[in-house]
């Protein structure tokens, strides 16, 4: 069976009574070669267990399974199961679970196959709910090696971008803080059944197994950032200011010179490293 043929495809949707669900970002791959790069990038052990988001009809699923220790999959339709267990069935590593990963208890599902190694996450993620699903996954604390994702190509842009660059925000900026994303190739919208309207790329993110840059408190590092790219078009100093009332103009800038930079440098302009320092500077002087 060929679930990259998009005639099987749909023969398989039709066999179950099934139709694309666009509510729940149903675009399926339908292109060998990129299905079997993601399987082969997503992590660097074969022994790993890899949490998979969305297995649709189990076309990346298939070739994770072939290549990995084990595969779990959360899939939040539950028309697709019976189909999971119809294209899945040779296999005895893939677990999968009928459920919406926004809802589940990922350190409760996942602590039995940390215990017995490395975990990844692997996903052609559904386009509506891409960042929460990428914010859930890191602020989970889980030790993942890698998280590889399938995503709309210019979210992928933003995600990878370098400090500076117009496609740098604050997601970057909290991205970097948890670990290195890099672009790892697109995919055109014709690759997928039903074709989306737009690109998608995939990313891999390896996650930091000890932070290089540890803010002496993370909330502040978040407030700094959120505050930084709140108000774009403004000077640093400007968008510390909206961001943080308690603080005199003085201090603000104070604090930006204090980290060596010119008192008018915007706030896209900070990397990681700079925005932790920086917010350590701030916290004293919320302090004093
Ligand atoms: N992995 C398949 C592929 O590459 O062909 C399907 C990818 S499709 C873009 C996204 C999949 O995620 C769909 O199967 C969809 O039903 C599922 N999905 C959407 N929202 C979800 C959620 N909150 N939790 C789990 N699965 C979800």
């Amino acid at each position: 069976m060929n679930l990259c043929d998009i005639k099987t495809v749909r023969q398989i949707m039709a066999m179950f009574h099934l139709t694309f669900h666009k509510e729940f970002g149903q675009n399926f791959l339908t292109d060998r070669l990129v299905v079997e790069d993601i399987a082969d990038e997503c992590c660097t052990d074969e022994q790993s267990t890899i949490l998979e988001i969305g297995p649709g009809i189990g076309t990346l699923t298939y070739e994770l399974a072939l290549r990995r220790r084990q595969v779990v999959s959360l899939e939040i339709d539950r028309g697709l199961i019976p189909v999971l267990q119809y294209t899945l069935g040779e296999f005895d590593n893939v677990r999968v679970i009928n459920e919406d990963v926004m809802k589940t208890d990922l350190d409760a599902l996942l602590a039995p196959y940390f215990a017995e190694g490395p975990v990844s996450v692997c996903a052609n993620l559904p386009y509506y709910i891409t960042t929460p699903i990428l914010m859930k996954l890191l602020e989970s604390r889980l030790p993942f090696d890698y998280i590889t994702i399938m995503i709309q190509a210019e979210v992928a842009d933003r995600l990878c971008a370098k400090a500076g660059s117009k496609d740098y925000g604050a997601i970057t900026a909290v991205l970097a803080y948890y670990g290195q994303a890099e672009k790892l190739f697109t995919v055109p919208a014709d690759r997928f059944v039903p074709a989306p309207k737009v690109n998608s790329s995939v990313i891999r993110i390896k996650l930091h197994k000890e932070k290089p840059y540890v803010p002496r408190d993370e909330a502040m590092l978040f407030r700094t950032i959120k505050a930084a790219f709140g108000q774009r078009r403004k000077t640093l100093v400007n968008a510390l200011g909206a961001g943080f009332p308690e603080l005199s103009r003085e201090q603000i800038t104070e604090a930006i010179t204090a980290c060596g930079h010119e008192a008018n440098i915007r706030g896209e302009k900070l990397d990681i490293a700079q925005f932790t320092a920086l917010s350590d500077v701030l916290l004293e002087h919320l302090k004093a």
